[in-house]
């Protein structure tokens, strides 16, 4: 049977262009980037050429790119080097819709380290509030971290206008891009934020590669402690295969973004249309206007979001739904719940992400079989147990 994979907010299939560009750096040009002969200085080439190509993707300058394990880890190091570099204040504003990187970090900070956290609301439709921002802020808000997009609804939330307010208050503004980078246009030279979070797995890359980015003159804390790698930034010896891929994703998304935001939003409008024309009860969550070209959010009415995804699993399709629950013990997600969807949709929530390798036939198979699939599952309300969204 063949995988028709609708979860790329999840993680993505690593694009035979980056593999190919990764491959000579295991057997080949293996040699360690701080080593001080040839064999070693053509790879540290090489990594200066993947920063290069990152830097293009998002309009900033190459030695303002520190290379990372992931995005998790560049979310942590963004926030608590914000906190090193303004010891006196001890307030931080993130969101209730951040991902756990981010999330947990602030329960963790409030808890155990003695910050005083806020976590800014969303509206019904998982919408940020500017003015709620700027009521929040005070003179000891060290840092506000708000992600460029929702990896649930895909909202895109006002970035520019954030940053722009948190500076007013002379607070840092970090955002997690991890969902944004490679699928939106994103222009650091416009944008005011002083450090972004990005993941190369969700944009055809491989997982275990992330990289951050540090505003040139921000004060900076490195995490790790230990070699001088990336600049004394960031210690470790560099993950030069997956560095090259994420620089070659870079480029790859950055030539082919306008096609691909089209193609990818076309086929995702089409999902969504075919499904809300054919399953009563159906709606989508997240921002019609705002949103990023691949992800849809949609609760279908009286059935568990877990029965669904078993359901197609069935068929080799694969989504993720935003409730760890079943009809008898509902959970929904924490994005969701910040949304205030009722619970009758909530339990009932499932998240479609297309992307770069996805077919209009993909699409037309799972319009085929889905509004059946709801259909039995309503007449015989069935209430397992269901999967947790994955990130
Ligand atoms: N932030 C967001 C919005 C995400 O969707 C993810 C995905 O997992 C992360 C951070 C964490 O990225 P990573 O898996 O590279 O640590």
């Amino acid at each position: 049977m063949q995988t028709i994979y609708l979860d790329n907010n999840a993680t993505t299939r690593v694009d035979p262009a980056v593999f190919e560009a990764m491959a000579p750096f295991f057997t080949e040009r293996y040699g360690n980037p701080s080593s001080a002969y040839e064999f070693g200085r053509q790879v540290a080439a090489d990594i200066d050429r993947a920063r290069r190509q990152t830097a293009a993707l998002l309009g900033c300058e190459p030695d303002e790119i520190v290379f990372t394990s992931c995005g998790s880890e560049s979310d942590n190091t963004a926030i608590r080097s914000a906190l090193a570099a303004a010891p006196a204040k001890r307030h931080v504003i993130a969101s209730r819709v951040e991902h756990p990187a981010v999330l947990k970090l602030c329960r963790h900070l409030a808890a155990n380290e003695g910050y005083d956290v806020t976590l800014l609301g969303v509206d019904a439709k998982g919408r940020m509030d500017l003015e709620e921002l700027r009521d929040a802020l005070r003179g000891d808000t060290a840092v506000v971290s708000v992600m460029w997009a929702n990896n649930e609804t895909g909202n895109v939330h006002p970035i520019a206008e954030m940053a722009a307010l948190a500076h007013e208050r002379g607070a840092f503004f970090h955002t997690d891009a991890v969902q944004a980078v490679g699928k939106v246009p994103i222009d650091l030279s416009a944008v005011p934020v002083d450090m972004l979070a990005l993941s190369g797995h969700k944009f055809h890359a491989p997982k275990g590669i992330g990289a951050l980015f540090v505003r040139r003159g921000l004060p900076f804390r490195s995490l790790l402690i230990g070699g001088g790698q990336e600049s004394g930034r960031r210690a470790g010896t560099e993950n030069t295969a997956f560095i090259v891929g994420l620089g070659k994703a870079c480029e790859l998304a950055a030539a082919h973004m306008d096609e691909e935001r089209t193609r990818v939003r076309e086929l995702r409008d089409r999902l969504e249309r075919g499904l809300l024309a054919a399953v009563p009860d159906t709606v989508v969550n997240g921002d019609p206007t705002s949103r990023l070209p691949g992800t849809s959010y949609l609760s279908f009415g009286s059935v568990s979001g877990g029965d669904i995804l078993r359901e197609l699993d069935r068929y080799g399709i694969c989504a993720s739904t935003g409730s760890a629950c079943s009809a008898a013990n509902p959970e929904p997600s924490h994005v969701l719940t910040a949304m205030d969807v009722p619970l009758r949709h909530a339990v009932g929530s499932v998240r479609f992400s297309l992307g770069r390798f996805n077919t209009a036939g993909e699409v037309d198979r799972v319009l085929a079989v889905l509004p059946g699939i709801i259909e039995n599952l309503r007449v015989g309300h069935s209430g397992g147990i269901g999967h947790a969204i994955n990130p």
